[in-house]
């Protein structure tokens, strides 16, 4: 309802017009090859494993983002999210449709949001992307994970790695392969925990798809 009365300003720039200008969405970090194969960091060159991941049990076969998560992207993630502004999620999902091919999955599902939070605000981010990401890539979107527990703490690396192994538990059967869907890779702590209860309902092969990366310097 806001969506619709309040005046369109840029959630990046402040300049009227467009949710997100043109100039911010071109000025976004895209992520580009070379990338490690499993968990979709920038590389010096394709690697199977990175410094990132290696030694670490991820229960996703590969995990892709499209943009890095910069100051702007974390503004327009920042507005999607708390400020509930829908069509901005629609941006987003153009975008992301745009960089990245559609993960070969039979189905699509989403990272689910802590009741607390999900009635704060009537709706949840990873969801919406996710059924808009649906649609552009004709792919069938179904809920099919729930937290065991609340407190999904995010905004530092560090709160991400508390949400441990068996965070999630699946509310149905999973198809044989799933791309999870969710705004923001940080660890990649919640897509493994997600993952991971997708592979204990039945999936063979998980694929991860953030909008946004966190991306380690050096
Ligand atoms: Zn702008
Ligand atoms: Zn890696």
């Amino acid at each position: 309802m806001l969506d619709l009365l309040l005046p369109q300003r840029c959630v990046v720039c402040g300049r009227g017009g467009r949710q997100l200008c043109s100039a911010c969405r071109e000025e976004l970090p895209r992520i580009e090859p070379p990338l490690c194969e499993r968990c979709g960091a920038p590389t010096a060159w394709p690697v199977e494993r990175c410094r990132e991941c290696a030694g670490r049990r991820l229960a996703f076969a590969g995990a892709r983002a499209a943009v890095g998560y910069d100051a702007a992207a974390r503004r327009l993630v920042h507005a999607w999210k708390e400020r509930g502004l829908r069509r901005l999620a629609a941006e987003v999902a153009e975008l992301v449709a745009e960089l990245l091919p559609p993960p070969e999955v039979e189905a699509l599902t989403f990272v689910p949001a802590d009741r607390g939070r999900r009635l704060d605000r009537g709706h949840n981010p990873a969801e919406r992307l996710a059924l808009e990401l649906a649609e552009l890539w004709e792919l069938p979107c179904a809920p099919l994970l729930e937290r065991t527990r609340g407190g999904r703490q995010r905004g530092s690396s560090a709160a991400e790695r508390r949400t441990v192994r068996g965070a999630f538990r699946p509310t149905a059967s999973a198809p044989r392969s799933v791309a999870v869907i969710d705004d923001v890779y940080t660890t990649g702590a919640t897509a493994a925990a997600a993952a991971t209860a997708l592979r204990a309902a039945g999936a063979r092969r998980v694929e991860a798809v953030a909008f946004a990366r966190a991306l380690r310097r050096g």
